[in-house]
């Protein structure tokens, strides 16, 4: 069957010398003046492929393209922008117009020839999709109004993403990063609960984001939390859940919301990336809502999975910044940070502040008689038994090669003292074997705290170290205070 091509052009020449053209090879030919007569034109002929021209007064070629192009009745037709400009931001347009091919008008004609039937080819448009153009009717004076809906779509699409981008410039202040991400959906779509939950690498620790002026009872939260689990096909473990809310004002502090399985609308959003589940944006309202069905929901959707993948990005650079690579706890870089951030606050607060510096007593005999993955492996087993044996609030570092800090905030030395000691015996309890060798180690310790000649957190590290020398010098496997000049 012969095919069809409309070709749209303001110059009359130009249109006749492309209609003789294209007819001698065997094609039907239907031409157009301007664009909004063309985009008419579409739905008496319904073509193979359109030629359109670029520079046309009223509708340019680019805006006809986006026409075409985003509606579904007509998008699947091809289109060739033929055009004398040729500079790289009009390719850039006419891609991003939608158009299938950019030509230029001095291309010889055999070679636009074979452009057509190559295209015509590659995107053949079936009789039941023509059938479907020829059943509409498109009254031309309704063109203007259908490209306003188009472009007032794409600029409150572009908006809304740039919204989002910005967000990603500051992941500093989680809480603070969470609290705009609400900001911008709320100023969107409507929904009585918004939850967001990001997967720490763990597994263990879940971190809940909530958006929501509703009391919600905790069975309600517990129901919710474990619904997003499951369908984020995680296990539920509520033993160490964390709720953060973003606003704190309860509407009706009266009406406590109980039953979670009547809330209307439940919509939950897994967010991955590569087979990789990232988390989940949750969105619940006590009315019925198809958030499916509002038309930038999608754009909502993937700013969302961009900024969760960034996030994670983030939390992996920073972790990879603050972490020693061996015994995976924090680095001495970490370190300089936090001694001086918790020196500022003792002082501030005026409460007592506890330094230790752990060295392995006689560490380079262990390198020498057992190697060095042997070596290592005993500074994991140290550092793990540290970390396992103080409190959340107490911060231990890999400070040198086999030396670690441990910073006990709130804490004098003679309190200090009783948790060190307990540490200075269970690492002289641990066993490590080498091929058939057992054998153990120990550790001295330097203990000081802010009471004692520390104006500044320099000068506390260098008591921890007076002390640490005495232990060493004393006979090792001990625990000195630090006692002042
Ligand atoms: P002392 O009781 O006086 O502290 O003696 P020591 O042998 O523990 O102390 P010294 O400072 O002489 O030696 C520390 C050793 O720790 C030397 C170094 O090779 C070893 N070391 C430092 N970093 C690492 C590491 O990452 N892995 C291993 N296996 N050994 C390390
Ligand atoms: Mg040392
Ligand atoms: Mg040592």
């Amino acid at each position: 069957m012969k095919k069809t091509i409309l070709i749209i052009d303001d110059s009359k020449t130009q249109l006749e010398t492309l209609k003789v053209i294209l007819k001698r090879i065997n094609y039907n030919v239907i031409t157009a003046q301007n664009a909004q007569e063309g985009f008419c034109q579409i739905f008496e002929i319904a073509p193979d492929l359109i030629i359109s021209d670029i520079v046309m007064p009223d509708l340019n070629g680019y805006q006809f393209c986006k026409l075409v192009k985003s509606m579904a009745y007509t998008k699947e037709i091809p289109i060739i922008l033929l055009t004398v400009l040729d500079q790289k931001i009009d390719k850039f347009w006419s891609n991003k117009s939608g158009a299938n091919r950019f030509v230029l008008k001095t291309l010889p004609s055999d070679e636009l020839i074979k452009i057509c039937n190559e295209i015509i080819r590659e995107h053949p448009i079936s009789e039941t999709y023509k059938q479907q153009i020829l059943s509409k009717k498109i009254n031309i004076n309704d063109v203007p109004n259908i490209l306003n809906k188009i472009l007032d779509d794409t600029l409150i699409r572009s908006t809304i993403i740039n919204e989002f981008r910005l967000l990603s410039e500051n992941m500093n202040n989680e809480h603070e990063f969470l609290a705009n991400i609400f900001k911008i959906i709320s100023s969107i779509i409507d929904y009585d609960i918004s939850v967001i939950w990001f997967k720490e690498s763990n597994d263990e620790y879940k971190n809940f984001y909530f958006d929501t002026t509703l009391n919600l009872s905790s069975s309600f939260k517990e129901s919710l939390i474990n619904d997003i689990l499951n369908k984020s096909n995680c296990s539920n473990n509520l033993s160490n859940l964390k709720i953060t809310y973003n606003n704190s004002l309860f509407i009706n502090k009266n009406i406590e919301y109980n039953d979670y399985e009547n809330f209307e609308s439940r919509n939950i959003f897994p967010i991955y990336f590569e087979d990789n589940l990232l988390g989940c944006f949750a969105l619940f309202s006590n009315s019925y809502q198809n958030y499916e069905t509002n038309n930038i929901f999608d754009v909502i959707l993937s700013e969302l999975k961009l900024l969760f993948r960034i996030k994670k990005l983030y939390s992996q650079t920073k972790h990879l910044a603050i972490t020693d690579f061996l015994t995976q706890i924090y680095n001495r870089r970490q370190f300089d940070i936090t001694i001086e951030h918790e020196f500022a606050r003792a002082t501030r607060y005026l409460t007592p502040l506890s330094l230790c510096l752990v060295d392995i007593d006689h560490f380079k005999n262990i390198n020498d008689t057992y190697g060095h993955k042997v070596g290592d492996e005993v500074l994991c087993s140290i550092a793990n038994l540290i970390k396992k044996m103080f409190r959340k609030s107490d911060y231990v570092f890999r400070y040198g090669g086999e030396e670690f800090m441990i910073i006990l905030p709130e804490t004098n030395v003679n309190n200090a003292y009783i948790s060190i000691e307990r540490l200075r015996k269970e690492i002289s309890k641990l066993e490590f074997t080498s091929n058939d060798d057992k054998f153990s180690i120990t550790a001295s310790f330097g203990l000081a705290d802010n009471c004692v000649d520390a104006l500044n957190f320099e000068q506390l590290i260098k008591n921890t170290d007076i002390a640490l020398y005495k232990a060493k010098n004393s006979g090792r496997n001990k625990i000195i205070i630090y006692e002042g000049k």
